[in-house]
């Protein structure tokens, strides 16, 4: 019930958001990228996120104590656009310009918790988007490989994750469809963009008992859980879920 809900509020709330927010939003953001660094973590953010915490992850399935940790800590409001600061710890997606969104918190906890990393672990997200799942990730892992295909987006993240401090990500401009192999294999890889099969460059570059979560269909998406095991592959299908599409060679496939 909780999944069903939480697909109709992404629905919902990527619709409204995309209805309300014309490109004056987006410019404004795009105008004022250092601003993220100018936002101070106050009392009252902190607040909001031990409230997210509590009302949005462990009421529902988000049980790993690292991973409530780690909500609680990064300052989810600095990846969001300043215009839209005020939502930044709402049970929803925000768009964070060029037409992608940052996810709800739900569903970043989710997929982290999937993940099941250990602090010795390195991991690559592909669609570092506003640059939050790789810091949510930063905080439980030693190295995270993230790659963006938007330009200005990579950019962003950058700024963003250097002015918080977080010197374990290494963030790549391109296309992440096959992988960042120089780096793998990967404990865990994460996909944020959903494309409608599972590429097979990232199963290869899984490390034995590694883990890819990554929503796989076209408008409407199954969260999809591989387990790279000594005696194969372990595919589970478990929530459903509605993401941007993959762009780039999955999307000309
Ligand atoms: N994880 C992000 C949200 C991702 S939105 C966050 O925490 O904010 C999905 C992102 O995937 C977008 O930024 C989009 O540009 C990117 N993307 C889409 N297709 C991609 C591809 N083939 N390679 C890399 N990034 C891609």
């Amino acid at each position: 019930m909780a999944a069903v809900n939480n697909v109709i509020s992404q629905l919902t709330i990527v619709g409204v958001f995309l209805l309300l927010t014309p490109g004056c939003v987006v410019e404004r953001f795009t105008e004022l990228p250092s601003s993220h660094g100018s936002v101070t973590d106050t009392t009252r953010e902190q607040e909001l996120r031990q409230q997210m915490v509590e009302r949005q992850l462990r009421v529902r399935d988000i049980y790993d104590s690292r991973v409530l940790a780690a909500m609680a800590t990064v300052p989810r409001h600095r990846f969001v656009p300043p215009s839209l600061q005020l939502w930044a710890y709402e049970d929803r997606p925000l768009p964070i310009g060029y037409r992608q969104t940052i996810s709800q918190p739900y569903i970043v906890a989710y997929m982290t918790q999937e993940l099941e990393v250990s602090p010795e672990d390195t991991v690559l997200e592909i669609g570092t988007g506003s640059g939050y799942q790789a810091a949510i990730l930063a905080e439980l892992v030693q190295e995270v490989y993230t790659i963006e295909i938007v330009p200005e987006l990579a950019a962003r993240a950058e700024l963003t994750l250097r002015d918080l401090g977080y010197e374990n990500v290494h963030i790549k401009l391109g296309d992440g469809y096959r992988g960042w192999p120089e780096h793998g294999p990967f404990d865990g890889i994460l996909v944020t963009a959903a494309p409608d099969h599972v590429p097979q460059s990232l199963v290869d570059q899984l490390a034995v008992n590694g883990k890819l979560v990554i929503p796989v269909g076209k408008e409407r998406q199954d969260m999809t859980v591989i387990e790279k095991t000594d005696g194969g592959v372990v595919k589970q299908e478990t929530i459903p879920v509605v993401f941007v599409p993959m762009t780039g060679e999955a999307a000309r496939e």
